[in-house]
Parts: C-alpha cells; structure tokens; sequence
C-alpha cells in the first residue's frame, strides 16, 4: 500500500509548533467488492470498538461508516480507525507497513503521558497567574524585538488556548499562549521574533525564515525545544480543563 503519512496541523499557519499533537495516519480507501460498497450503504450499524493485536502492537479498533483506515495515538494508546467491512487482514497490513511509526510515536505519547502524570495537571489558578506573569513580561520582550527589527504592530493578547503558541492577524494584532512563561526565555523570545517577522512576510516562505534567523540566530534549537516539550505543557493545560479565555495585556 502507498500510504502518505499525513501531518495533522492542528492550528493555523501562524503555528510555532506545527506538529502533530496527536499524530495522525491516514490510509487509502479499504479495498471492497461492489457488494461490500452496498452493504456498507445498508447497514445501519453506525460504530463498533474492539481490542486488536497485530505485530505485538495491542490497539483499539473503531469501526464506523468511514471509507478509509487511519490511527493517531493517543496517552499512549494506539487507535486504529476502520470501515466496517475493512478485512483483518488489511489493518494488519496497514499496521505492519507503520509498525516503525507507531512505536517511536507510542513511546514518545507515554513519556509525554508519564510526565504529564508527575508533574500534574495545570489549574485555573496556574493559568490565571501564568497569563498575569506573561502580560507583564511578553509585552516588554515583544517592545524590545520591534525596536530592533523596525516594525510596530498592534494589541497583544495572551491566551491560553491548547494549539498555538503565538499568532500574528494582517492588520498586526499579536497573541501568545501564556504557557510560553513555562518555557526557556530563550524560547519565548523565539516566538515573539516569529510572530513579529509576519509583520514583514505573512507566510512560512525561506524569505521569511532569512527574517526569523536575521534577528534570532538560535530559532532552529528554539522550534526543537518547543517540539520536543510543548506537547506536555499543553497536555499539563488540557488536563486542567483550563478554558480560552483572552487576557488583553497591552497595547500600543
Ligand atoms: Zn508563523
């Protein structure tokens, strides 16, 4: 089977870390006989779950009325998504083909899990005072970076929203997750230059990038940071069940 691994971005392009959180497979559709395309049609069995095995990989089988097979991991648990009628045999396949993927993928989840574990969910009380924290500290970084870079810009807000760490709108509005107060300063100042450079380039071109490198020459070790320990700073959020709401910090 040619399978195209398919990042799932789960925010916009103004995403710092714009890799899967979960990670997602997709396949090509099952293959089926005319008469398994017509049954699928009238069966009004809408989902079903199991538990499968395959190449030592224990996984959760849900089927429904979908068209391809997929799997994401999730805390540590292989999903595998199915039509109804998909064969046994095809989702072994499927998995044997992403055997590699699912095991640095699974292994990865449950450190994230495991840490997510040990150092506990975020409160509202966290957030409340990391958005306070970062609306007295973020402003003043994002002041600094402009004067240098020559640019000026418009609200910024803090948010606490799962999937982004900053964002940049066309008419120069800025927001950054508070999380970003739990990261290096280094960090933080990596996403403040990312989001002012879309002042100058609103796109992810190699022109863009020659900006970010321009004024922030560590970006690269900055972008591996957050990838390789964001997704347990948002999984520290979301378990803490913290809502989006905005923060207006400042402006100028
Ligand atoms: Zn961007």
């Amino acid at each position: 089977m040619n399978i195209a691994p398919a990042v799932f971005i789960y925010a916009d392009s103004h995403n710092v870390q714009q890799e899967a959180i979960p990670d997602i497979i997709r396949g090509r559709p099952c293959q089926r006989n005319a008469v398994n395309r017509y049954m699928i049609r009238k069966n009004t069995e809408k989902k079903t779950e199991n538990k499968g095995a395959a190449e030592g990989i224990t996984y959760r089988l849900v089927r429904s009325r979908r068209r391809t097979l997929a799997m994401e991991i999730r805390d540590g648990e292989l999903i595998v998504r199915a039509p109804l009628r998909c064969s046994g045999q095809d989702i072994c396949s499927f998995i044997k083909a992403h055997r590699s993927w699912i095991l640095k993928h699974m292994s990865r989840s449950e450190a994230c899990r495991d840490a997510v574990q040990e150092y506990g969910a975020l409160t509202e009380a966290d957030i409340k005072r990391l958005k306070d924290e970062a609306g007295n500290v973020i402003p003043e970084r994002v002041r600094h970076y402009a004067d240098i870079m020559g640019v000026s810009y418009g609200r910024i807000s803090i948010r606490s929203q799962s999937g982004r760490w900053g964002s940049c709108s066309a008419k120069g509005s800025l927001s950054f997750n508070c999380l970003l107060m739990m990261t290096p300063p280094e960090v933080l100042d990596s996403v403040v230059v990312h989001e002012l450079c879309h002042l100058k380039e609103m796109n992810h071109s190699d022109r863009f990038y020659r900006e970010v490198l321009k004024y922030y020459p560590d970006y690269h070790a900055c972008h591996r940071w957050l990838k390789e320990n964001g997704e347990v700073l948002i999984k520290r959020m979301k378990a803490g069940k913290s809502t989006n709401q905005e923060n207006i910090a400042g402006n100028r």
